[in-house]
């Protein structure tokens, strides 16, 4: 049943990393009932215990571009979910468990990823005025204009749910998009709008910070940020600011199909990508999941909900 739902992989092996990890590198085991614990629970090996393999040569790109050189990532930078044993896998069947565009490892509970169904509930000024209802749920944010609304609606095969976002005060709203019943996907403000009052953006802040340390059915932040153009420092502080309290992070790449590069600063989306996760390295304990996507060939669609399926169902059995 799962294997139905698999994207196709695209890797290659140029090396193949010796590796001996089993479960007791892991950080999973401690149950979750709080906010504080589902803070831990994804993260993992700590660094140090795994820097010594090789990296895994991994093609992370749709692209046909024959300049494109596969891009390497090392076991210790890769997502091993919970309760997810890679200590009997070679490099070749590792490397076909590790979603397409991604450093995201399958794990047993990549199950009930389809979206069937998908409503607007409601939009909230305050953390406390949000669903009560207790199910998971994934916050979208990122800067404006990154492609949050693009997403949102692709994810959702719908042309224009996350319009409702957009309506004339609700931009700065927390919106909560009920799928399937079961859980919800929640549209944050953006950030960065240059033209905004300051007195606006820090009320912004203040309450989509007091969403993400409060909220306690929240699963993981999904961060997105412009691959086709060059780091943004407002991305960065962002991203260290989730780090440094330790809130869940997926890190969604946007724009991954954009290649012109001297439009875009002389870099193609992975040299980007590689850049902000070097520099965002040392805000985190473990490298946090990310995932390549475009909204104009849905790359990364299947991909990301898989990760949130599985991120889910870990989280509702604990
Ligand atoms: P939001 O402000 O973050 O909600 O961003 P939107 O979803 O409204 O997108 C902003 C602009 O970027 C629009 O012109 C989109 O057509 C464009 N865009 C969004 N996603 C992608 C993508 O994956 N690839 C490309 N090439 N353009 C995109």
């Amino acid at each position: 049943m799962i294997l139905a739902q698999l994207p196709r992989f695209h890797l290659s092996i140029l090396a193949k990393p010796s590796f001996a990890l089993s479960s007791s590198h892991f950080n999973f085991l401690n149950p979750k009932p709080s906010v504080a614990v589902a803070r831990t629970i994804f993260s993992f090996a700590s660094k140090s215990s795994l820097a010594t393999v090789e990296p895994i040569p991994l093609s992370v790109s749709d692209s046909s571009d024959l300049d494109d050189a596969p891009v390497e990532i090392s076991l210790d930078k890769l997502f091993i979910p919970p309760e997810t044993d890679i200590s009997g896998e070679d490099s070749a069947s590792l490397t076909a468990r590790i979603l397409k565009g991604s450093n995201i490892v399958l794990s047993k509970y990549a199950r009930d990823a389809q979206v069937v169904q998908a409503d607007y509930v409601k939009s909230s000024v305050k953390t406390e005025d949000c669903p009560a209802d207790g199910l998971p749920e994934f916050a979208l944010v990122g800067r404006s204009n990154v492609g949050k609304s693009s997403l949102l609606n692709s994810l959702v095969r719908r042309k224009r749910l996350a319009l409702t976002s957009k309506k004339p005060g609700k931009t700065q709203c927390i919106n909560h998009f009920r799928i399937n019943d079961k859980w919800y996907l929640v549209d944050l403000p953006g950030y960065g709008y240059a033209s905004a009052p300051h007195e606006l953006k820090q009320d912004w802040n203040k309450f989509t910070k007091d969403y993400f340390l409060n909220r306690s059915t929240l699963v993981s932040v999904f961060l997105l940020v412009d691959a086709s153009i060059p780091v943004k420092p407002i991305d960065l502080e962002y991203a260290s600011w989730l780090g440094q309290n330790q809130v869940p992070m997926t890190l969604i790449f946007t724009k991954c199909d954009k290649r012109k590069k001297k439009k875009n600063g002389g870099k193609k989306p992975e040299e980007n990508i590689k850049e902000f996760q070097d520099l965002i390295q040392g805000f985190f304990e473990t490298t946090p999941p990310w995932i390549m996507t475009s909204s104009v060939t849905n790359q990364g669609r299947d991909e990301i909900l898989l990760h949130m399926a599985q991120l889910r169902n870990y989280w509702l059995k604990h």
